[in-house]
């Protein structure tokens, strides 16, 4: 049997909005880069709010590092045409990895979904439509408690299945507390014969309120245990950030202690934890 390969990471940031934005993610970027990250992948704003935005951090990423980058990008509020000229761009512009999403509904959450018309139905297609345009890796969404419209598990394996058949070459979890919940997930999704990686995404908790309030939207859920370690610490930051420190070395590392190699962390554009962490994992950037 072949030894297990270092652990590798890939880092989710998001397009800026403003001048400060743009230092604070650039800067990030800077400072884990030297871990050479597997990929980082910049995020597609609700109904394509942020096309330009994700399009130019991409292009940045090509030409400015020697990182791979990945885009987003989703179905909502645009035609086929439209789509496959964004992806046709990417093409051209170096990007050979994209994450291929449905999207949230144009109405918002809780609404139904309906595809644009003339545009791709689901994420499947989109899948489907990626492929036929270039030789992409195309990463999809993976959601380990179920995705909030999904009516059971098995649909969402099932929805997976369908994106694997249709090319996807990796899943991206959405993120989780408790690492038992992604390894039951992976069981069901191995039994179902799906074998491409599925990447657990872990996010670093900078702020828990926001992120508890990000997870009731996602059907990602919030352990009492983690919300009694943040308790009473709201108007403390210091303290605040030491409990995230510790919360993400202990999930990172139980995870590697049972077997998982590659881990994707949503920075929200920010370094520190997410450095601290990977260090934790194994991972040394070059002496700055
Ligand atoms: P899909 O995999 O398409 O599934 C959506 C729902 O439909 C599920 O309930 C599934 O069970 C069901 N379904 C799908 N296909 C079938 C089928 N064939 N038969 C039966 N049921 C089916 N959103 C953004 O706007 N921009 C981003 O950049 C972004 N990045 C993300 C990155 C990751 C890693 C994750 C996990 C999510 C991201 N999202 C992003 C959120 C995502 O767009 C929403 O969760 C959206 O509501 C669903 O899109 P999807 O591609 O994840 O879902």
């Amino acid at each position: 049997m072949s030894a297990p390969h270092p652990n590798r990471v890939s880092f989710e940031f998001f397009p800026p909005k403003t001048p400060e934005m743009e230092t604070q993610l650039w800067d990030s970027i800077a400072r884990l880069a030297p871990l050479e990250p597997s990929f980082v992948s910049v995020t597609y704003g609700a109904g394509g709010s942020t096309r330009e935005r994700t399009h130019a951090t991409v292009a940045r990423i090509v030409r400015e590092t020697k990182i791979k980058p990945a885009a987003h990008l989703t179905c909502v509020s645009a035609s086929r045409d439209e789509v496959d000229d964004v992806v046709r761009g990417y093409w051209d512009a170096g990007v050979r990895h994209i994450v291929a999403l449905r999207g949230d509904p144009a109405g918002g959450l809780g609404t139904a979904y309906e595809a644009f018309p003339g545009g791709y139905a689901s994420s499947t297609d989109l899948v489907k439509g990626i492929r036929k345009i270039g030789d992409f890796d195309v990463s999809v969404s993976a959601y380990p408690e179920g995705h909030p419209e999904s009516a059971s598990l098995a649909q969402d394996i099932d929805a997976l299945k369908a994106k694997v058949d249709a090319g996807a070459t990796r899943a991206i979890t959405q993120f989780f507390f408790e690492n038992d919940v992604y390894f039951r997930y992976l069981d069901k999704v191995r039994a179902a014969g799906v074998t491409i990686p599925i990447l657990p995404g872990l996010v670093p908790v900078q702020n828990f309120k926001q992120t508890a309030n990000f997870a009731r939207k996602t059907g990602a859920s919030v352990p009492q245990w983690l919300a009694d370690r943040f308790d009473g610490l709201d108007n403390d930051p210091q303290t605040r950030r030491l409990i995230a420190a510790a919360v993400a070395a202990e999930q990172a590392l139980d995870l590697m202690k049972r077997g998982v190699t590659d881990f994707h962390f949503y920075t929200m554009n920010r370094a520190d934890l997410v450095y601290a962490t990977c260090h934790l994992l194994g991972l040394r950037g070059e002496k700055q």
